[in-house]
């Protein structure tokens, strides 16, 4: 027997939430703003065959869908909320749904980020996944905003880049990447960690902040862009991804500069913050490197060891420009 839009609803999206909230089964959620809040949002919208493989674990897709939303909000420095899911599906099958429903519960239960709303339909163009995500932060607080940066901050990056392209080469059949290196990364592409509490604790701490979805490169720019300023980054200091080492410099070049989907947080901060950050890394137990600085003049520069300084254009993902597959 088929599954109805209702029995779907019911059987998979309708955990409990807490009693003061409004969840799914009326016309729209109900939930009170925490006081001397104000509220944040986004969306982000993955196409079946364009942001994830048809044959993708569904709890791991369930995990990124919530995943790259709370990414949003963290490079905002905001305090997630709740979600909203629209999905579309060809068909509903139980024991797809059940996963997804799992992997996408895990993580907004991790982050305290209740599931109180969404919308149901048949898709003939198969699965379509948009989540929206709330978020909080203190009344007046500006939040990590882009345009934010100044000239002489540092330029900071968590964690590690260029994991998640290479796990994207390899599945879309690049025979240079062996299947222990696939192993070692598909985890960055298909389980992004959102720096959540890396986000709210920088608030008092740094200045701009945007979320490397689409490549370091683009993604820098539109900060810097949106700051009036340019920067310096050094080519030494950014942080690849531990099994990229030994990849051949063009492949290690693209997938940390041109990269998408790594979900790390780059952002500006004052020189004054720096012993801050390293307590922070510490205390998060996320590693952040400093790897450069905002500039007066504009455009990226990216300085190679030997005095070599590389001037870099935006390239990276634009969804009207390449038919590759990113969020
Ligand atoms: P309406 O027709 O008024 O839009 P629906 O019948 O589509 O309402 O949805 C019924 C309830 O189920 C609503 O509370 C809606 O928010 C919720 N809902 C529908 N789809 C989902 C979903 N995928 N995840 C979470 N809640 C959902
Ligand atoms: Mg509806």
């Amino acid at each position: 027997m088929t599954l109805g839009e209702f029995s779907v609803i019911a059987r998979f999206f309708s955990r409990p939430v807490s009693p003061g909230i409004l969840g799914v089964g009326d016309d729209a959620a109900r939930l009170s703003l925490p006081p001397d809040t104000d509220l944040v949002s986004c969306k982000d919208l993955l196409i079946e065959g364009r942001h994830f493989f048809s044959d993708v674990a569904p709890a791991t897709l369930g995990h990124k869908a919530l995943a790259v939303n709370l990414s949003d909000l963290a490079a905002m420095g905001a305090k997630p909320l709740a979600c909203l899911l629209g999905i579309g599906l060809t068909a509903p099958c139980p024991d797809w749904l059940g996963d997804f429903a799992d992997g996408f519960y895990r993580l907004a239960d991790q982050w305290q980020c209740p599931l109180i709303g969404g919308d149901t339909i048949s898709s003939d163009f198969g699965t379509v996944i948009s989540v929206t995500a709330l978020g909080t932060l203190p009344k007046g607080e500006l939040g990590l905003r882009r345009d934010r940066g100044q000239i002489d901050d540092d330029l900071w990056l968590s964690g590690d880049l260029g994991g998640a392209d290479v796990a994207l080469r390899a599945l879309q059949g690049d025979d240079k990447i062996s299947p222990e290196l696939l192993a070692a990364t598909r985890e960055r592409l298909e389980r992004p960690e959102p720096r959540v509490a890396l986000g709210q604790a920088l608030l008092p701490l740094a200045h701009a902040a945007i979320d490397v979805s689409d490549g370091l490169a683009q993604d820098l720019q539109h900060l810097l862009k949106a700051s009036h300023c340019g920067a310096e980054i050094q080519w030494q200091q950014l942080p690849l991804h531990p099994m990229l080492q030994t990849l051949p410099e063009n492949i290690k070049r693209l997938a940390v500069l041109n990269g998408g989907d790594a979900y790390e947080l780059c952002f500006t901060a004052p020189k004054r913050s720096r012993t801050d950050i390293e307590q922070l890394a510490i205390a998060l137990s996320i590693p952040l490197s400093r790897v450069g600085s905002l500039t007066q003049a504009p455009g990226l520069r990216l300085h190679h060891g030997n005095g070599l300084v590389e001037s870099l254009s935006a390239q990276g993902f634009d969804h009207f420009k390449r038919g590759e597959q990113h969020g």
